[in-house]
């Protein structure tokens, strides 16, 4: 069972290396994330969010439902965001800050590259929720956390805040 970090862990910082070898022990990765995301209700779950600094996310757009039978788990290697249009602003969460959800602003549609666990390239366009979730993973790669996206004065108190947390757990 993955053990999910939380922040102000240092390894949510860390930028992610790009996966040059697709082999079994990269898919059973992902499922295992796969399953840490479920059992955490969560909708995304970007690999260095479990200790390892490498470029994967997993996701399951279906997952809010928390239906079993509508699961759609679906494993991003390498993604990279190439074109984004328009913006949203939705309420988010994060896994690595428990408790903690802000409105933050991000492109409506975007258009991603990726590979899957086999290594095959692949192009999706995405829009609305599923594009702010794909593009919160993508920036846990790059060691950003969604509060980076707020104003500094509510950053502050969010990272205060759950600093005393991790203290007096
Ligand atoms: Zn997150």
């Amino acid at each position: 069972m993955l053990e999910v970090l939380t922040f102000p862990d240092s390894r949510l910082r860390v930028k992610a290396e790009k996966v040059t070898v697709f082999d079994g022990e990269l898919a059973r990765l992902a499922e295992a994330m796969m399953r840490a995301m479920y059992d955490n209700s969560g909708m995304g779950l970007a690999a260095p969010q479990v200790g390892e600094a490498i470029q994967m996310v997993v996701t399951d757009f279906n997952a809010p439902d928390h239906n079993p039978a509508t699961r759609c788990p679906k494993a991003w290697v390498n993604p990279e965001i190439r074109e984004r249009t328009g913006e949203m602003t939705t309420e988010e969460g994060c896994l690595s800050l428990p408790g903690f959800r802000a409105l933050v602003a991000r492109a409506e549609s975007v258009t991603v590259v990726y590979q899957t666990l086999e290594g095959e390239s692949r192009q999706e366009n995405l829009t609305g929720l599923d594009a702010v979730c794909l593009q919160h993973e993508i920036d846990h790669l790059s060691g950003k956390l969604f509060i980076d996206h707020l104003p500094p004065v509510r950053r502050e108190m969010i990272k205060k805040k759950l600093t005393r947390q991790a203290r007096s757990a």
